[in-house]
């Protein structure tokens, strides 16, 4: 595990970064700044690009990224033997998933729900019925990330490709490409997090 614990939230005027740990309080910092924070360094091309479409909202890098993507699948799909034919709806999915991560439709992206609870108060007579109270607790269905993820039939149709074919041959390989993306991703907020590190302190 990391030590470093980061969390980015997409806000209306950029990206904050909240720098957890080291006792920073979360810093926004415009898409722009997150740009060109992006170029200083050594982060890989492929990482920049995850970095720019998810944080910049920067429309010509999702298109790169989709095309980056689109080759990566490309090159494993041959690799590995595979047919190659649906490398460009995987890459779609991939890219919109990273980018657009659905809401919990449980919690609606909140992460928390309001659940009744029994209360028992100490002076209370044996057998009376407790009082029922509200609580603001963590949501079980997505344990608390406020993420949900698109059904199976969705996904297929994103990937234009048949259902029972994406489940039992395909939905592995693009979880796969997924996780390589959102590793790029933690990469970038490693990266932001120690360029805006003096901002947080
Ligand atoms: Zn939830």
């Amino acid at each position: 595990m990391n030590p470093i614990r980061l969390v980015a939230k997409l806000t209306a005027r950029g990206v904050a970064i909240d720098g957890g740990g080291g006792g920073g309080g979360p810093v926004l910092i415009s898409a722009t700044d997150v740009a060109a924070a992006l170029g200083m360094g050594r982060l890989k091309p492929e990482a920049i690009l995850v970095g720019r479409a998810k944080f910049c909202d920067d429309n010509t890098a999702q298109l790169q990224l989709a095309g980056w993507v689109q080759t990566e699948l490309h090159r494993r799909c041959q690799r590995a033997g595979w047919k190659t034919d649906y490398c460009e709806g995987l890459a779609q999915l991939c890219v919109f998933e990273l980018i657009w991560p659905y809401r919990c439709t449980h919690c609606y992206g909140r992460g928390s729900v309001w659940i009744q609870q029994p209360e028992y108060r100490e002076d209370q007579e044996s057998g009376t019925p407790p009082v029922m109270v509200d609580r603001w607790l963590s949501c079980g269905r997505c344990k608390g990330t406020g993420q949900g993820r698109m059904s199976v039939r969705e996904r297929a149709a994103v990937a234009q490709i048949t259902k029972s074919r994406f489940s039992e041959t395909w939905a592995k390989r693009a979880d796969d490409m997924l996780a390589e993306l959102h590793s790029l991703e933690d990469t970038c907020l490693r990266h932001l997090w120690r360029q805006f590190a003096s901002d947080a302190a």
